[in-house]
């Protein structure tokens, strides 16, 4: 018989999954509670199913930390988000991670972020192709930072691109990064 944490009360060994890493290798809440205290862990951060749990887990899931970091900052400007996590997720999955501007890829981001706005930013950013817009698929694209703080809410889509191939593209040549993909 073992006490459960929890709910404090003595049930046998069986209802309670195994831990390696407590002394008697059994979990200190039992299989009633762990479910329990999991299922609303899940609701909390709104995780859809033990897919999106695990990667969460895994630390690994890159595209629900950028989904839940734009949330917060579209918040603060008063800009809806128009997709879910999921939708968001497909749409990630499809795009070519280079910015749409200057073709600049995310990969030479990383090795060449001393010539970033920001030495945090690490990746390519969330771009609205229309500032007028919500947050939308069809109005999304992934941008460097670069480009991104240039175009701001001053260029359109169209000036912005062509400056992004015209000179910004350019300047990367300079630094010897290449980018005609
Ligand atoms: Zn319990
Ligand atoms: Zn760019």
């Amino acid at each position: 018989m073992k006490k459960c944490i929890k709910c404090k009360k003595e049930k046998k060994e069986v209802d309670f999954n195994k831990n390696p890493h407590n002394k008697d290798r059994l979990h200190s809440y039992c299989k009633e509670c762990l479910r329990d205290t999991q299922k609303e862990f899940f609701k909390k951060h709104n995780f859809k199913n033990q897919g999106e749990y695990v990667r969460y887990k895994a630390e690994k899931d890159i595209i629900k930390y950028i989904f839940d970091t734009l949330i917060i900052s579209s918040k603060r400007r008063n800009i809806k988000v128009n997709f879910c996590l999921s939708e968001f997720r497909k749409w990630y999955n499809k795009q070519e991670k280079q910015c749409y501007y200057c073709n600049l890829q995310e990969k030479d981001i990383k090795k060449n972020i001393k010539l970033m706005p920001r030495k945090n930013v690490k990746r390519l950013t969330l771009d609205r192709l229309d500032c007028k817009k919500e947050y939308e698929l069809t109005n999304l694209v992934l941008s460097c930072l670069r480009c991104n703080q240039i175009k701001s809410n001053f260029f359109t889509e169209r000036e912005m691109k062509e400056i992004g191939q015209f000179y910004v593209k350019k300047k990367w040549k300079n630094y010897h990064i290449k980018n005609d993909y």
